[in-house]
């Protein structure tokens, strides 16, 4: 068999598995209604909570922003790639999430693995939930610590991890929304036990940052909480609307992070626009509680609509409402069913989730108006 025919036959044996993905092209821009192949569909897909991924006043600041500093950093930040807008957004994330200090990243993905390859190396122990986001989990794999992988949200399984373990460094890693499930860990919790084994709290808020908290600030301001042992890494393509990443925690930490984090110093800066972009789009979170308010009453209208279906939603009470269907062919079916009616639902299979659930994941945003979701509270119950 030749190179080609080989990756041939791996190819083959994915689509006979109904497991060969294909992208969906999408010819305007991101919102509730996109086009794509021609028609207009009404979306439940994106992460972009707040809809500012497409915001006219954050597309005019990007636009001031290419005029500014041009549309490429020209070099990694450590030699030329760091400009002002870079070391302004750090100031005002820091002060927006009450944390003294803040380091972004080009993306969230490149942020898990490098803060925790930074932290960790093969004399030290790291905990991670098992449904934790694939970047933790590589940066996990990666880091060479001792990997004590708990089930979902089960405290005690790692209450005892911790306690029986006599690494040097110890850090738990969690997710604090869950992207597939949107149910939240309980970071008190999780810092109780932190407290209690000396060990560090590393928070991935993709999914928080934005939404939850006073002003949107995150999970950590949801719940309250603040100790140096702790590290929040937010994601600024979600909620933010625009891309990148940033991780906040002690001034001290957040220095060794920028001293060796592999995946910060080897990289070429973000376009200094996106920083400039960004600082508008915190602006936003800060005073969006009018878009927060909206897309709460949007997840409580949706949750109504869908009582007493054949279905379960999960318990949640974020913008990732997952409808779980069970089988692969249901979901796929139902998915199709939507789709026939101008509505897209994304359907998540295995081994994104575990065999047999199968599922719907519903993604609200403040773009969103009450009778589009009328029209999917409707379809699903037609379909029901
Ligand atoms: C999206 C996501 C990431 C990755 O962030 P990017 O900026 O998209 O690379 C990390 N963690 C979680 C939980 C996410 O959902």
């Amino acid at each position: 068999m030749t190179l080609t025919e080989a990756f041939t036959a791996q190819l083959e044996a994915l689509d006979k598995r109904a497991l060969l993905r294909r992208r969906r092209r999408i010819d305007s821009p991101c919102g509730p209604l996109v086009e794509v192949a021609g028609r207009r569909l009404l979306a439940f897909c994106s992460n972009d909570y707040l809809g500012l991924a497409a915001d006219p006043a954050l597309v005019v600041r990007a636009q001031e922003g290419a005029r500014l500093y041009g549309v490429g950093s020209g070099g990694s930040q450590f030699i030329s790639g760091f400009y002002a807008p870079h070391q302004e957004l750090e100031e005002r994330l820091a002060r927006f999430v009450g944390l003294p200090r803040a380091l972004c990243f080009s993306s969230g993905y490149l942020a898990n693995i490098g803060i925790i390859t930074a932290l960790l190396g093969p004399s030290d122990a790291v905990f991670s939930d098992e449904l934790n986001h694939a970047s933790l989990i590589d940066g996990v794999r990666l880091c060479g610590a001792d990997r004590h992988v708990y089930p979902h949200l089960d405290m005690a399984a790692l209450a005892a991890a911790l306690a029986s373990c006599r690494s040097a460094r110890k850090l738990v890693a969690s997710d604090a929304v869950f992207s597939m499930d949107g149910d939240l860990a309980p970071l008190p919790v999780l810092l109780a036990l932190c407290e209690q084994y000396d060990a560090m709290l590393l928070v991935d808020d993709a999914h928080g940052f934005g939404v939850l908290g006073p002003q949107g600030r995150g999970s950590l301001a949801h719940f309250a909480l603040a100790a140096p042992r702790i590290l929040t890494m937010g994601t600024l393509g979600k909620a933010a609307g625009v891309a990148g990443a940033f991780v906040a925690g002690a001034e001290e930490v957040v220095e060794w992070l920028l001293q060796r984090a592999r995946t910060y110093i080897f990289e070429t800066g973000s376009p200094a626009l996106l920083a400039h972009t960004t600082l508008a789009a915190i602006d936003l979170i800060e005073s969006g509680d009018a878009r927060r308010l909206h897309l709460q009453a949007l997840i409580a209208q949706l949750r109504a609509g869908l009582q007493g279906l054949r279905w379960t939603l999960s318990e949640s009470t974020t913008p990732i409402q997952p409808l779980i269907i069970g089988s692969n062919e249901d979901a796929l079916a139902l998915g199709t069913a939507l789709l026939e009616q101008g509505l897209w639902v994304p359907v998540i299979r295995p081994p994104t989730v575990a065999p047999g659930t199968a599922r719907l994941r519903i993604s609200l945003s403040a773009a969103h108006t009450p009778s589009q979701v009328d029209r999917l509270i409707a379809a699903l119950q037609r379909l029901g």
